[in-house]
């Protein structure tokens, strides 16, 4: 889907994309102006320091000193590429040549297109990237979540520093932070809460990145420290990709890569030298995974357990799909996962 996004042509006229309205770019992005000007999103802004001139049709901060046009608002607030910006800019404030022959009555080209599914899922992909990154841009890896791993699980603080792990040991003080940022429903959106927003939810927690393909975070798993109600959590509502699956593009053809059972025997793996990848839930994998990882050696780790045998044996049947044969990791039967196998 993003590598689509990218490689899609612009299709747009450069001059009418610089011609849309800043203010009306400025309140799609959601920075809500008002008499042309509205809080910074780039710095830590108190008072709005953000300044829109609709005659130049530019904006500038006068604390952070960023600036520049409507394509340049779009890159330095979703966090993208101009190519990224300029769709974003089209699709959602250009109507396409047809149209606007087929309908002569409209005056004003510049106005806002009813988004179909489909943009609405282009959007919400870069939309919700901006509050990940934010998540992990206020977070550090400290306290009891290090602990818990450094001490508990044997992890390397190296290991967990490159895979980006953070703890948060106020959830109050997160979800405060995330709201002086964003709005509830982006937040929402973003899959942070399901309707009511939960403290608690946030409290105490370890939070593991997924990196897609373009090495964007597109999603977060939490580990709860001390909750003994919930263990692992999932954002609510967001696709899921296989944890560490951008390592893939560090691999070469025919190399091996472990497929694990869950993030905790990822790390593992991935602590002793090993290309690993997981998968949270024994029905998890999805066959289009298959086709990214279809010129790799697929070794497959499953825990010594049932479900264990059920994980090995729904992979290898989508593999399979392929014509392509999987290897199963045997270890230790006394050993219930791998982890256990290595550090316990
Ligand atoms: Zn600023």
């Amino acid at each position: 889907m993003q590598n689509m996004i990218h490689q899609k042509k612009c299709k747009y006229n450069l001059q009418e994309i610089l011609e849309i309205p800043i203010l009306k770019v400025a309140e799609r992005l959601d920075l809500k102006p008002k008499n042309k000007k509205a809080l910074c999103f780039n710095h830590n802004d108190t008072n709005p320091s953000l300044s829109f001139s609709p005659e130049k049709n530019l904006f500038k901060c006068f604390v952070c000193g960023i600036k520049g046009n409507v394509i340049n608002l779009v890159m330095s607030r979703l966090g993208c590429d101009k190519a990224t910006a300029i769709q974003y800019l089209g699709k959602n404030f250009i109507l396409n040549i047809q149209y606007d022959i087929d309908n002569r009555k409209i005056e004003n080209k510049h106005i806002i297109k009813k988004t179909s599914n489909k943009e609405y899922d282009f959007n919400t992909i870069l939309w919700n990237q901006d509050v990940y990154k934010y998540v992990f841009e206020i977070t550090y890896l400290e306290g009891e979540g290090l602990e818990y791993l450094a001490t508990v699980k044997k992890f390397e603080k190296e290991l967990l520093v490159t895979l980006n792990i953070k703890y948060i040991s106020d959830g109050s003080n997160f979800i405060d932070q995330m709201l002086k940022r964003f709005d509830i429903k982006r937040l929402q959106m973003a899959g942070l809460y399901k309707q009511t927003y939960s403290k608690q939810l946030w409290h105490k927690v370890i939070l593991f990145p997924y990196y897609n393909l373009d090495n964007k975070i597109c999603n977060i798993t939490r580990r709860f420290v001390n909750n003994p109600k919930l263990k692992f959590l999932n954002l609510h509502s967001i696709k899921t990709i296989p944890y560490n699956f951008h390592i893939i593009n560090t691999m070469k053809k025919g190399e091996k890569l472990f497929i694990c059972e869950g993030i905790t025997d990822t790390i593992a793996m991935l602590q002793k030298s090993k290309k690993a990848i997981g998968i949270s839930g024994a029905s998890s994998f999805k066959e289009e995974f298959v086709r990214e990882l279809i010129n790799f050696n697929i070794i497959v780790v499953p825990d010594n357990d049932v479900a264990g045998n059920g994980f090995y044996n729904d992979i290898k049947n989508k593999f399979q799909l392929y014509n392509k044969s999987v290897t199963r990791l045997i270890f230790d039967k006394n050993k219930k996962d791998i982890w256990d196998y290595f550090y316990a």
